[in-house]
């Protein structure tokens, strides 16, 4: 069995083939990163032209790398939700289209139940599991019961961490810093955060009077956003321009998103234990997106881990982040299990928003746990 999945729910376009086993036999990707790092964010039209621009030879190069005809293959799997609208279309429509022109079973995908079996094609991480997902564009906690099985369990209220660490990295004007210039805006505040001393600085653990598993970070934005003004009078320089005391800024800012995201997911396992959600020896807890490559991000989850007796798995980074290969093995996962196949001429259409599995933050807030001091 061979799946071509197709990816361009935000600024990657990719795609990949793989066989049932996962392997990938062949694979394309085009980021359109650098283009949105220099306008300071995603325009949605600049990101559909590139889609348009780009699709067609991304997925021709999938099929050419991996030598495989598309007659060969038993399935198009493409992401149609959640994501940007036009950046969506582009890839539904193409793939609407080649999937009648060869007559191929068409398998939709959400973009975070992707994120969420990635693992599974690396290794073995059988079900039910904790994941918790934290990217640029979401941040979110579930149980995953099943190939399309899942209990939400938290989600970010407002922003997502990947976008604040971004937004403060702007503030900081970290694409002008000379170690700094090729990196995302996370990457940069992990680097000179290593330098840094994250006691100079103190921010508030955001929402630490709610019993839930949901997560905040336009707060804690404007808490650093704050203290950078503050020290930028202080020393009388020009917005932007702060030196001295940027990496113990990043220090800070980088721990204390640490610190809500092992604070939210502790709850989330208490959760689960309470309500006998996940087996009782060593369950996995998957942690991946692009802020999951952060390493000290990936300390903090780590001693969760240890101090509950989950296994914390981190996907590597290439796995971690937007890609067509988590979209094709998605399709094997439900091709297997027969789940949401649809016939060639079927009409799908794309949805920008879509909760995750059964909404649980309800039942997680009633539950009242408290975390131990
Ligand atoms: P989504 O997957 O939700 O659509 P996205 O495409 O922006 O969003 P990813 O490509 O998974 O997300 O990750 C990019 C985000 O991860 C950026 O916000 C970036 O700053 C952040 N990021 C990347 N590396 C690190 C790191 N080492 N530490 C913290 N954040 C990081
Ligand atoms: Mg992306
Ligand atoms: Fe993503």
């Amino acid at each position: 069995r061979l799946v071509l999945g197709i990816e361009t729910s935000c600024d990657e376009t990719g795609a990949a083939v793989l066989d049932e086993t996962g392997e990938i036999l062949g694979e394309s990707l085009h980021s359109q990163k650098h283009v949105h790092l220099r306008s300071g964010g995603i325009i949605p039209t600049i990101a559909q032209q590139l889609h348009r621009d780009n699709i067609e030879r991304v997925v021709q190069e999938a099929l050419e790398r991996s030598k495989v005809d598309p007659r060969e293959l038993s399935a198009v799997a493409t992401t149609v939700k959640p994501g940007l609208a036009l950046s969506l279309g582009v890839g539904l429509d193409f793939s609407k289209r080649f999937v009648r022109q060869y007559s191929k079973p068409f398998i939709p995908i959400h973009h975070m139940e992707a994120h969420a079996l990635t693992v599974r094609m690396l290794q073995h991480v059988p079900f039910p599991f904790l994941v918790l997902l934290v990217s640029g564009g979401h941040s979110l906690l579930a149980v995953a019961r099943g190939v399309d099985d899942f209990l939400l369990l938290g989600h970010s209220l407002d922003e997502a961490p990947g976008d604040t660490l971004d937004k403060i990295a702007r503030r900081l004007s970290l694409i002008t810093h000379p170690r700094c210039s090729t990196l995302s805006g996370g990457q940069a505040i992990e680097l000179l955060a290593k330098d840094g001393d994250r006691k100079k600085f103190h921010f508030t653990t955001p929402m630490g009077q709610t019993n839930d598993c949901c997560f905040s970070f336009a707060g804690l934005r404007s808490q650093v956003t704050n203290m950078i003004q503050k020290q930028e009078r202080e020393e009388g320089v020009e917005k932007g321009t702060l030196l001295s005391c940027v990496n113990d800024i990043a220090a800070a800012a980088q721990h204390t998103v640490a610190s809500h995201l092992a604070k939210r997911t502790l709850r989330a396992i208490l959760f689960c234990k309470e309500k006998g959600l996940l087996p009782p020896s060593s369950p996995p807890l998957v942690m991946s997106g692009g802020v999951a490559s952060n390493l000290y991000i990936r300390k903090a989850l780590m001693a969760v881990a240890e101090t509950t007796g989950l296994q914390l798995i981190c996907p590597p980074a290439s796995f971690c982040t937007d890609n067509g290969v988590m979209i094709a093995w998605n399709g094997v996962e439900r091709l297997r299990e027969r789940r949401g196949i649809l016939p060639p001429n079927v009409d799908v259409s794309y949805e920008p928003k879509a909760p995750l599995g059964i909404d649980m933050t309800a039942e997680v807030k009633a539950a009242a746990i408290r975390l131990p001091p």
